[in-house]
């Protein structure tokens, strides 16, 4: 089978190769790919600044099709739609953090997708505890997001708790911070998004998915449309979803007083805080990584009830073999969510 394949260490050594099937073990069950999102950590993974372990098949935001089950797997049918949590695929099952939920801070923890074998090709095979059913009415194509948007889910259902009745700030409308935001809408919040000036189109993605105010930084302050917004108050919770310093700073400046403040986005350098601000507002500081599989269950019955749907965050599908295209699209700011899928 084809396999978009980080072959070497070091930066590049990234190209479609001709991959074995994998043979499908007893406990296990192979699953056929259909769609798999393209995200800024497969970049990073190509110039070798995220962690990883070659030669591994890229790609770790897939959902796709039960094709077999090894012959001590229960509970499984041949043809159910799947979503897959990949980054559980090696865990110690010892430690605190396997033994209470949170098996992504696991110091043996290897993900899919650069840790151990991805879905940037045509089958996987994975444990049965990995496998979320896709509810019917959604689409294997929305599903592919799950990965990120249980990575929102966590941001603002878990670890920062919004209400309705509260002003958020999301900022920076990339794709994680769009996911915040229909899971802020759904929830009937009122919301203020700022971007960019690069980022025209996908504030326009944020007015079509029910921002209450959507903020271009080339035409006006941040901490003016703030204020304009909530009566000279601040927001009640600011989620950083750009990992830019000017974009941190900016959502500490636009906290009320006992704010709460989540970092989402990787920053990926060292940045200079107006650490007063915590103080004198005495602002929470919170940071989200990943998700639990308890936060995965939470978002099937998202789905299940259907008020949230994803189809209008892709904006492009591709076969594997126009990866470069796909990883160009990712960098832009143009595109929203880039699927893959595979090819013989
Ligand atoms: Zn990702
Ligand atoms: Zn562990």
């Amino acid at each position: 089978m084809k396999a978009l394949v980080k072959h070497a260490p070091g930066d590049g050594n990234l190209d479609i190769l001709d991959v074995a099937e994998p043979p499908c073990g007893d406990n296990q069950v192979k699953v056929e790919i259909a769609f798999c999102g393209v995200c800024g950590t497969d970049i990073h993974v190509m110039h070798d600044t995220y962690r990883n372990f070659p030669p591994v098949i890229l790609g770790h935001e897939f959902a796709g099709t039960v094709v077999e089950m090894g012959r001590s797997v229960t509970g499984v049918t041949r043809g159910e739609r799947v979503a897959v949590l990949g980054a559980t695929a090696v865990t110690c099952g010892k430690c605190q953090y396997c033994r209470s939920g949170n098996f992504v801070f696991c110091k043996d923890r290897r993900g899919m997708g650069h840790g151990v074998n991805g879905a940037f090709t045509r089958y996987v095979v994975v444990r049965p505890d990995q496998l979320y059913r896709v509810p019917a009415g959604f689409s294997l194509e929305e599903a592919a997001i799950s990965e990120p948007f249980a990575a929102a889910v966590q941001a603002v259902t878990e670890v920062t708790r919004v209400r309705i009745g509260e002003t958020a700030l999301i900022s920076g409308p990339g794709p994680i911070g769009l996911l915040c935001l229909k899971l802020l809408v759904a929830e009937g919040v009122k919301t203020i998004v700022a971007g960019a000036p690069g980022d025209g189109d996908r504030l326009e993605a944020a007015r079509r998915f029910g921002a209450d105010v959507v903020v271009n930084l080339g035409e006006r302050k941040l901490l003016d449309a703030v204020m304009d917004e909530t009566g000279g108050a601040g927001v009640d919770v600011a989620l950083e979803c750009a990992g830019h310093p000017s974009s941190v700073r900016g959502c500490l400046e636009a906290l009320r007083p006992l704010g709460r403040y989540t970092q989402v986005a990787i920053c990926g350098r060292e940045v200079e805080l107006p650490i007063d601000q915590l103080l004198y507002k005495q602002v929470t500081l919170s940071g989200s990584f990943c998700y639990t599989a308890k936060t995965w269950d939470r978002m099937m019955k998202i789905y299940a009830q259907g008020r949230i749907r994803l189809n209008d965050l892709i904006s492009v599908k591709l076969p594997i073999s126009e990866w470069r295209t796909a990883f160009d699209l990712c960098l832009d700011k143009k595109a929203l969510k880039v699927l893959m899928y595979p090819e013989d």
